[in-house]
C-alpha cells in the first residue's frame, strides 16, 4: 500500500490565514484543496510537503456569480458544482462540454477548478477551456491581489504564475464571449481511450463573428498535446479577421496540428495526436459555429 510521508495539517481559517500558514512554513507546505492530484502525488513521493493548509472551509474561495462584464468561478468550486450551473453553461457551453468528460462523479464530486489549474498538468482540460476563453486569474498573496490572463499563467507542466505563498482565489472569464451574444458560442471536445479517462488530445474553440460572418473574436486551446500555455495562437491569428468558411476552418485546423508538440505515450504516438490536434480543432471550431447557428460558408 502506498502512503504519503509525514506531515502536518492545518485548516485555514481565511485566505489571509491560508497565506499566513503558506509564508510561516515556507516552500515544503501546500495547498489542498479537493486533493484528487496532490494526495496520489503524495502517495507516490512525487510530492513530500511538510505541511497542508486546507482551504475547503473558505466560502470566500466558493461560488459562481456574473459580476459586472466577467462570470467569476472560486477556486473552490467543484467540477460537480460548475457541471450543474446553469448560468455557466448558458454563457459558456464549452465549460460544460469539458465537464462532462473530466473523470468520473467520484472525482467531480471533490475536485476543484483551482486544483485543476494550479495543477498544470498537460492533460488538464479545464485549462485550455479558460485559455481559449481568454480567462483571468486572482491571485491573492501577503502583498495583495494580482490578476494574471490564463494565457501567462502556466509556465511549464506542473508551474504556474502562482507563487509560494500564493492562493489561487477565483477564475474570471469575460462576458464578451458568451454564448447569449448573437454571433457567439464556444464548444469542448476530447478523444479519449474509455469514458474518463484522461484526454489522448482535446480542443476548445470560442467564437465571436459579425454580420458578414468575419471572425472577430477566436480562442483555441489544446489539451494534452504541447501546445504552449494550451493555447493554438498561429491558428487564431489565422482565422481573426477572416470569413468563417469551411476552408478557412480546415486551414486553421491544419496550423493547430502543426504548432503543437505531443509527445508518444500510452496514449498514443506523435503523429496520432497531432492528427487528433488539428481534427478536433476544427470539429470544435464547427461545433462553436452550429451553436450560435453561424452558417458557414460553403460547408452548412
Ligand atoms: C482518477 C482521476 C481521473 C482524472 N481525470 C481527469 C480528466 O479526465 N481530466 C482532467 O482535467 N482532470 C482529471 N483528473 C484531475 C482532477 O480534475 C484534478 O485532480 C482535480 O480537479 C484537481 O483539483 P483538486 O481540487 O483535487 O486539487 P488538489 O489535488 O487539492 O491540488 C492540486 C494542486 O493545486 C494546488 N492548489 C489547489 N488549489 C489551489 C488554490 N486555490 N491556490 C493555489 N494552489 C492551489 C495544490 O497545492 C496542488 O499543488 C483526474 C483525477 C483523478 C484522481
Amino acid at each position: 500500500m502506498q502512503v504519503p510521508a509525514h506531515f502536518e495539517y492545518q485548516r485555514a481559517t481565511s485566505v489571509e490565514d491560508a497565506i499566513a500558514l503558506l509564508e510561516r512554513y515556507g516552500p515544503e507546505s501546500r495547498i489542498v484543496a479537493g486533493g484528487h492530484s496532490l494526495i496520489p502525488m503524495m502517495k507516490l513521493r512525487l510530492a513530500q510537503p511538510e505541511l497542508l493548509v486546507d482551504i475547503n472551509g473558505l466560502a470566500d474561495l466558493g461560488g459562481i456569480s456574473l459580476a459586472g462584464d466577467v462570470l467569476r468561478i472560486g477556486a473552490m468550486v467543484r467540477h460537480a458544482e460548475l457541471l450543474a450551473s446553469v448560468t455557466a453553461g448558458t454563457h459558456f457551453p464549452l465549460l460544460h462540454d469539458a465537464e462532462r468528460v473530466i473523470a468520473d462523479p467520484v472525482v467531480r464530486n471533490r475536485g476543484t477548478v483551482g486544483g485543476s489549474v494550479c495543477q498544470a498538468d498537460p492533460s488538464e482540460d479545464l485549462s485550455a477551456a479558460f485559455t481559449a476563453l481568454r480567462a483571468t486569474a486572482v491571485i491573492e498573496g501577503s502583498a495583495g491581489v494580482r490578476r494574471v490572463p490564463m494565457r501567462e499563467f502556466f509556465h511549464g507542466p506542473y508551474q504556474t504564475a502562482v507563487g509560494p505563498a500564493e492562493v489561487l482565489v477565483e477564475l474570471q472569464i469575460p462576458l464578451s464571449n458568451s454564448a447569449t451574444l448573437a454571433g457567439s458560442s464556444s464548444a469542448y471536445l476530447k478523444v479519449d481511450r474509455r469514458a474518463g479517462d484522461w484526454a489522448v488530445a482535446a480542443a476548445a474553440a470560442v467564437l465571436r463573428i459579425d454580420r458578414d460572418s468575419v471572425v472577430t473574436e477566436v480562442g483555441i486551446g489544446l489539451t494534452a498535446v504541447g501546445a504552449r500555455q494550451f493555447a493554438a495562437v498561429e491558428a487564431e491569428d489565422f482565422l481573426r479577421g477572416r470569413q468563417l468558411t469551411g476552408e478557412h476552418i480546415a486551414e486553421a485546423g491544419d496550423i493547430a496540428a502543426q504548432h503543437c508538440s505531443p509527445v508518444a505515450d500510452q496514449r498514443g504516438p506523435v503523429d496520432y495526436k497531432r492528427h487528433l490536434a488539428g481534427e478536433l480543432a476544427r470539429r470544435a471550431l464547427h461545433a462553436a459555429a452550429a451553436r450560435a447557428d453561424l452558417a458557414i460558408i460553403g460547408r452548412l
